[in-house]
């Protein structure tokens, strides 16, 4: 099977991996502030939080913002169930923005809409989840322009855009936002096995992050509301988490982070071959700057088929070995959410994308041959 996405790993990231199980630290050594260091670094950011995944990042980051019940989150209808749950995990409402299906990302037309009958109902979000989809940026000035009149707060979820731009940032800059969140897990653009990390340029919401991180618990004496018992005090002032990235995955994210342009670069061009020979009805995702792009998934359209047909072309594309994928549900669409009221039909644009849409197999080591045996494939 030809796999929709995957792992590239070399040398290098093995040397890294090993050279810290031989050293003193596996956990909470010198790699984590390292990676975290590399990852402002790259992105133009102030500050980074490395996690043990982007799920936890994006729960940090939501609690740093001081999300709670009461309060609403809003996100794109199309992504992984994660962009919504950390509103879930604060105790706050969550709620859905329509996208565009020709790009999948968040449509802005009906964020403004949404916001329109929210301002009047007195339902407006505290926090948007704003995902780019495939590793296509969505255009932030714009989500600024519409969102900042209400004092809406902004989290990226850029699980699949690390090293895209937004037209004039580098994602991860925070430029148009309070958190970015970047997933390091094995199928996106770069790997620390499992992971994720929080980028921001707030000092404040770095802290609290990094707090909430480990238990809420403080061992610095500035912090503490009294001074410590002994040299061996520490202070938990917050009801926080075990949610650390180990050194050995922060020395695999460091390697990988290094490697970032050149993976990056190999997944856009495989794209740029798809966009060329995909046979006709299929069209690609609409991305307006391919050069900004991440590809961390390559998705491809079949305007008009119905989800029936779609199942059955995805079957028989499994069975000759192609490994296409899905990407995403419709959140609305699952039963957890439709339980808190959540209604499918309320979002057509998602409908249309679920229904038109199809990941076909893209990573950086992929070669030609598996490109062309895709497309004989759809063909
Ligand atoms: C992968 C992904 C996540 C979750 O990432 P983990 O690191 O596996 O927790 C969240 N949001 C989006 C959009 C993702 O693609």
């Amino acid at each position: 099977m030809i796999p929709y996405g995957r792992q590239s790993i070399s040398q290098d990231d093995l040397d890294a991996v090993i050279e810290v199980l031989q050293s003193d630290f596996l956990t909470q050594g010198p790699m984590v502030p390292r990676f975290e260091a590399a990852l402002a670094e790259a992105c133009g950011a102030g500050f980074a939080v490395a996690s043990n995944s982007a799920t936890s990042s994006l729960h940090l980051a939501c609690l740093a913002l001081d999300l709670g019940p009461g309060d609403r989150l809003w996100t794109s209808a199309v992504s992984f169930v994660a962009s919504a749950n950390c509103g879930r995990y604060c105790g706050a409402d969550v709620d859905f923005v329509d996208i565009n299906p020709l790009t999948g990302n968040l449509c802005l037309e009906a964020l403004a809409q949404k916001l329109k009958t929210a301002s009047q109902s007195g339902t407006l979000p505290k926090v948007l989840v704003v995902v780019h989809l495939a590793g296509q940026s969505l255009d932030m000035a714009a989500v600024v322009a519409l969102t900042k009149p209400y004092g809406i707060k902004l989290v990226e979820d850029a699980s699949h855009a690390i090293g895209a731009w937004d037209g004039s940032h580098k994602v991860g800059s925070c430029a148009h936002s309070n958190i970015c969140v970047f997933s390091f897990h094995p199928v996106k653009p770069i790997t620390s096995g499992e992971g994720g990390a929080a980028l921001t340029n707030d000092p404040t919401l770095a802290e609290r992050m990094a707090l909430l991180r480990s238990h809420g618990i403080t061992r610095d004496p500035m912090e503490m509301p009294a001074p410590p018992d002994g040299d061996w005090y520490y202070a938990m002032l917050e009801l926080g988490f075990n949610y650390r990235m180990t050194d050995l995955h922060a020395a695999l994210g460091l390697s990988q982070l290094k490697k970032l342009p050149d993976l990056m670069a190999r997944r856009q061009r495989l794209a740029a071959q798809y966009d060329k020979a995909l046979p006709a009805p299929w069209r690609p995702l609409r991305i307006a700057r391919p050069e900004h792009c991440a590809y961390h998934l390559y998705v491809a359209q079949l305007p008009g088929i119905s989800l029936g047909d779609k199942a059955a072309l995805f079957h028989s594309l499994r069975e000759k070995g192609i490994g296409v994928n899905l990407h995403y549900i419709p959140i609305p669409n699952q039963p957890y959410y439709q339980a808190l009221g959540q209604r499918p039909g309320d979002y057509p644009g998602a409908q249309q994308y679920y229904r038109e849409s199809l990941t076909l197999p893209l990573f950086a080591d992929m070669t030609d041959e598996q490109l062309k045996a895709v497309l004989e494939a759809l063909r």
